[in-house]
């Protein structure tokens, strides 16, 4: 009753101006060639917040001739470290009206240094621009605009100085080679990065994909997803007005099938990046094979368990595992979605989860104090209505929520139930399952496609120990949950994706390897 009350309150007006809607490309804010658009929804109300250019594969077509072009003239991917024309070397541009602008110059060699102040400068930025772009993050996805402001917007500074710092740092080798030769390893951009991101996290995604490419001297065409367009819209506007040069980043939005798809199947770009659902990760790799076999990088689908051993706390326990898959309206690849619990102390725990979840405050995400926000879309909100009613039905024990919040909006009453779960519902839902022994529980996690991340709960150094290295997933959070420092390397097994983001791992996406060979002569060595 209290999250209904909350969700049908009159929304709260944002603080922030919508600047701007059209794509980037080559520097400009430009029109959809087919002069389309597309509305971009309040996940609160289910009203257009704005109209946005919609880009197709004409669009792609010409962000990629700008990024080809960026790369191959430079001055970005280039590591000379002087100026060669002074008067058009990059400076930091101004936004016109509009949103529109226009910037010269740029084809002088610029330092390295650059390539990392400009990184830095972006950073700044965002921290002076804060507020504004923390409301944006809220207004189209409907997270908290505390979450928006206190974790992602620092999260996003943090992540571009963390790869600033990488980009005058990343050098090749010189290895022995048998018999009289020099060999070298150069390490060099790929080229044209093509990136592909959800909108569960528009910043962070955006943060994970555009820093390391950057910083290793990539240039980027990035298709936002098509419920979150506007955030990235904006910082990329910083980030020009920090001095990246044009056709360095373009950002286009439009729909999976169809801008998403003709980024995936270009013959210029050289390199994918795609976070998103395992089914679409499938169709990113099987394109990306049959045009120009790019190698691909896929951030995919989770269904993480969550392991409370009979040792814990069961207060931090219940409150730990309640944020490990609440977090987000429960729309996190890593949600803790699989609860084992003890069952030593499994009905005391499930007595306070429900407790906790029926606690939980839902509300509209710009007021203070609530806790959770309406998810996505109508598309979402059905589909987790619709697995929560499956799992009643083929004999899962509802124990809080199970329905819609409110009467308007896509808002939901966080949800605990024990049913086996295996599919990813990306929804404020909890599914508790009871488990006897160590054994046990570690085959019962690993039975999944899936293999993102574990949270494992224990006062125990060899419980935590053994779970840490049996659980066949990428990321183990132990009396923890969700920390996502830009130097900690994340990604999956099996299922859940290909390689790596963040961390010294994220920048092995963005480099080719080039092995260089030259004979020495009279060789005494
Ligand atoms: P979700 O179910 O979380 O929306 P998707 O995997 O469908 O996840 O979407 C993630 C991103 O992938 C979005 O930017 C979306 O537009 C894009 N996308 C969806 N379908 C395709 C496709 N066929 N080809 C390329 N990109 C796609």
């Amino acid at each position: 009753p209290a999250a209904a009350a909350a969700a049908t309150e009159e929304p709260i007006q944002p603080a922030v101006e919508i600047k701007y809607i059209q794509l980037l490309i080559n520097g400009n804010f430009v029109d959809a060639a087919s002069g389309k658009t597309f509305p971009t929804m309040d996940p609160r109300t289910g009203e257009v917040i704005a109209r946005v250019a919609e880009g197709d594969s004409e669009d792609i077509d010409r962000a990629v001739a700008a990024a080809r072009r960026a790369f191959d003239e430079g001055p970005w991917p280039r590591m000379t470290a002087y100026v060669r024309t002074p008067s058009t070397a990059p400076h930091i541009g101004t936004a016109h009206a509009g949103g529109s602008r226009s910037r010269h110059g740029h084809r002088g060699l610029v330092s390295l240094q650059e390539r990392c102040r400009v990184l830095l400068r972006f950073a700044d930025l965002i921290e002076q621009h804060a507020d504004e772009i923390a409301a944006l993050e809220t207004w189209d996805n409907g997270k908290t605009l505390a979450q928006s402001a206190r974790a992602e917007v620092p999260m996003l500074a943090r992540c571009m100085r963390y790869y600033a710092g990488w980009a005058d740092k990343i050098h090749g080798l010189v290895v022995p080679a048998d018999g009289a030769h020099h060999a070298q390893v150069l390490h060099e951009p790929v080229g044209v990065a093509g990136q592909i991101i959800p909108w569960n996290f528009p910043l962070l995604m955006f943060a994970w994909k555009v820093g390391p490419a950057l910083a290793c001297g990539n240039t980027v065409v990035l298709k936002t997803a098509e419920q979150t367009p506007l955030s990235a819209l904006y910082v990329a506007s910083l980030l020009h007005e920090a001095g990246l040069p044009d056709g360095v980043l373009n950002v286009v939005s439009g729909f999976g099938p169809t801008a998403g798809a003709a980024l995936c199947s270009h013959m210029g770009v050289d390199k994918l990046a795609f976070t998103g659902s395992t089914g679409t990760g499938q169709i990113v790799l099987e394109l990306a094979a049959r045009s120009n076999l790019k190698p691909v990088t896929l951030e995919l689908g989770g269904k993480s368990p969550f392991i409370v051993m009979d040792d814990a706390d069961v207060d931090q326990a219940v409150e730990l595992a309640h944020h490990a898959v609440f977090f987000n309206q429960g729309q996190c690849c890593c949600a803790g979605s699989r609860t084992f619990v003890h069952e030593r102390v499994y009905d005391e725990f499930v007595e306070k989860s429900k407790a906790r979840a029926m606690k939980r405050v839902v509300g509209d995400p710009f007021r203070n104090g609530v806790e959770q926000g309406p998810q996505i879309d109508e598309e979402q909100f059905k589909k987790i209505l619709r697995y929560v009613q499956s799992g009643v039905d083929s004999g899962a024990t509802l124990l809080a929520g199970g329905d819609r919040a409110g009467n308007r909006g896509f808002y939901i009453q966080p949800t605990d139930d024990m049913k086996i779960a295996r599919e990813e519902i990306f929804g404020p839902v909890q599914t508790i399952l009871k488990f006897s022994g160590v054994e046990e529980v570690i085959r019962r996690a690993n039975a999944s496609q899936y293999g993102l991340a574990a949270g494992v709960f224990t006062r125990s150094l060899d419980a935590a120990n053994t779970l840490s290295r049996a659980l066949r997933v990428g990321t183990v959070w132990v009396n923890c949950y969700d920390v996502f420092d830009a130097g900690i390397p994340f990604g999956g097994y099996k299922m859940s994706g290909v390689g790596r983001e963040k961390g010294v791992y994220a920048l092995r996406n963005y480099l080719q390897t080039k092995a260089v060979v030259t004979p020495i002569r009279d060789a005494a060595w």
